[in-house]
Parts: C-alpha cells; structure tokens; sequence
C-alpha cells in the first residue's frame, strides 16, 4: 500500500499466474504449456531474421502475421487482431467490447483473469454457476448482459460447448458481445471461427502458448467482424502502438505456417490425454470429460491439496485451486509428454498405495 497508488490500483486484485520454477528435472504440468517445442520453422524463421534492423521499431500492425492468421482461418485480415499473449487480447476485448451498462456474464468457475480484468477496467460481472458436472449451459446466459465470454474448452475444467449451443446463445443475444476464449480448442473443441461472419456480435480469442508451443513469444489473438476489430485497434493504439515485436511476428508466422507439426503434435497431446484418462481412471480418479490438454481430475478418498503437495515432493508440479470450495478436491492436470504422463501415474500410484 502507498499514498501514491491510485484509487484503482488500491482496488485490484492482481492474476497470479501458475509457478515457473527454476528447477531442473521437474515434471512440469502445472500451467498448460506445450510438452513438445514449436515448429522448428520458427528456429530456422530467427536464424534468417534475427539481426535484421532490430534498431528499427516492427510493424505496429504485424501484417505479415494477421495475413497468415486470416489465411488459416479462410478468412479476411480486417478480421483479425494480434497482441502480445492472448491475455492482452483479452484486456482490449473487456476495455473496448465488454464495459457497458450492464454486467457482464462469464461461468463462476473460469478462468481466473476475468474478473481482474473486471477490477481494472471497473466493469460489473454476474458469475453464472456450471451445473452438477461442471458444465457451462448456454440457456443460463440468455439474459439481459453487457457481454458475455466464457472458454471454450472451459478451464479449469476442460469440457467444452458444442457449436450448436454457441450458435443458440448467438441468436438469442444479438445486442451483446460474446467472446469465445479458444486458448484450448485445438485440442477437441470445435471452433466457433466459422460463424464470424454471420453474427456480427461475436468474437473468437486464440493464443499461440498453448497448441503452438509458443507460450514463451507471446502471441494471442481474436477473429470476428471488422467493426469489433476496429473497436480492438482504436484501444490498442491509445495504449501500446508496438505490442508485438519483430521476433514474435517472425515466429508466430513461421509457426501458423506449418499445418503439418501442429496437427502432428496436436494429435499427439490428444492421444496421451485419453491414456492419462484412463490410467488415472484405473487409479480410482474421477476426471471430467476434457477436450483440452490438461485434465480436472479429483480422488474419492483423498484430498487435492494434499495429492498436490505429495506429488510436489516428488518433483511434481499440478495446479491446484483452493477457491471455490466446489473445485477444491480436484487438480488440474497439464498433458505432458507420454514420459512425463508415466512419471505422474508412477508416482500416483505410490502415493495412494502409501496412504491405505
Ligand atoms: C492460457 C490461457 C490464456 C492466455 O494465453 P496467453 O496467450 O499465453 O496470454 C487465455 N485464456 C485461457 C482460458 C487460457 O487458459
């Protein structure tokens, strides 16, 4: 506390991101990065281009990389936005899209940046409760909002939505932006990209950290129709003109470009999370249905704070969430390597083993 905060800034209470912890040998699955490195395009993309004119400021708009994104998508670069990390796509979305009259309307149990945002930018927010099984239902959000945003998959949990219902809530909420936070959909979900460019009120967010392997470039960014992109530029260039530098552009480029490895590794992560499923299962584990690449995952008998700290011991690293008490009991495990999956049930089991 200081006599020279501002008022906001006595207000907030500040996202407090998983740990990076500088140890080695640590079977890290606590902040659902990639296990396996980008595109090794993007290595060979810095080579060429590294000591190319870094005295000189990038492209303020990266248009080389909004053309790929567009191009991956199918779909025009006036419908694209990039900052740096999608959770800096998300602050321009609450500021230029979300803060109206009304609050706005995202799950009780999310991803915990929205309600910062919220504090920050001092926009009213109504937490709509999952169901029993920890599902968003679409019909809970059909009610008079100034916007409305949820993941898809959602997170912590990773059960996705299905496209029919996000078209439904589309058409029951024209007058409202709705934001489809896709950090994870790569992974099972389907895309609501597709329906740009019939509902002129919705906006899909996508980040490069997650199936990209690009969590260390910081790269994001949204796709929806031009007039929401326009919103999102006006509040970018009263902010931050150069948000990404000239190696994210380069990278980022490089790796939307190879379809190839990241259906390859996207495959990959899939195929390890249904035997990590199934293993964890075999261990007496209830997990959520999860289309994304980590698993909501709690044990009749034990507690998941404490399952967190055995593991820790051993090297281990979960996410854990304390508040709500509903999701207390679960962790949330990050898909690792099939190796690091093994480590993992390896150590489970000895653990449970110890504590009958
Ligand atoms: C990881 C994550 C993000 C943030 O991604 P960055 O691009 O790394 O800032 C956004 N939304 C959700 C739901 C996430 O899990």
């Amino acid at each position: 506390m200081s006599r020279f905060w501002s008022a906001v800034t006595h207000t907030l209470t500040p996202y407090i991101p998983g740990e990076q912890p500088k140890l080695d040998n640590l079977v890290k699955l606590n902040t659902n990065e990639s296990p396996y490195p980008p595109s090794p395009r993007v290595t060979e993309a810095f080579h060429e281009n590294i000591p190319n004119q870094l005295q000189l400021y990038p492209d303020p708009n990266s248009s080389a990389l909004t053309q790929a994104i567009a191009d991956y998508h199918g779909v025009s670069s006036d419908n694209v936005f990039v900052g740096n990390g999608s959770d800096e796509v998300l602050a321009h979305t609450f500021h230029a899209l979300l803060k109206h009259e009304l609050p706005i309307l995202f799950p009780d149990i999310t991803y915990s940046f929205y309600p910062v945002y919220c504090r920050l930018y001092q926009i009213a927010h109504t937490a709509i409760p999952l169901t029993e099984t920890f599902q968003i239902r679409v019909n809970d959000y059909i009610r008079p909002n100034g916007g409305i945003i949820f993941p898809n998959p959602n997170a912590p949990t990773g059960c996705p939505v299905a496209l029919s219902d996000i078209e439904r809530l589309l058409q029951a909420n024209p007058d409202s932006v709705v934001v489809i936070d896709e950090a994870y959909v790569d992974f099972g979900a389907e895309s609501a990209v597709q329906l740009i460019n019939r509902y002129p009120q919705l906006l899909v967010v996508h980040t490069f950290s997650k199936s990209r392997g690009l969590a260390g470039l910081r790269v994001g960014y949204a796709v929806g129709d031009s007039e929401l992109i326009a919103g999102l530029t006006r509040v970018k260039d009263s902010f931050n003109s150069y948000p990404l530098g000239k190696l994210a552009q380069i990278g980022a480029t490089a790796a939307i470009q190879d379809r190839d490895y990241f259906e390859e590794t996207c495959t990959h992560i899939k195929q390890t999370r249904e035997r990590l499923i199934a293993d964890l299962t075999g261990l007496g584990f209830i997990v959520l249905p999860s289309a994304a690449n980590f698993v909501f995952a709690s044990h009749p008998q034990h507690d998941g704070a404490e399952l967190t700290a055995k593991l820790r011991e051993r090297s281990i690293i979960v996410r854990h969430f304390r508040n709500p008490a509903r999701i207390a009991p679960f962790m949330r495990i990050t898909i690792g390597t099939d190796e690091q999956c093994h480590t993992l049930i390896t150590a489970l089991t000895d653990i449970l083993q110890s504590n009958n």
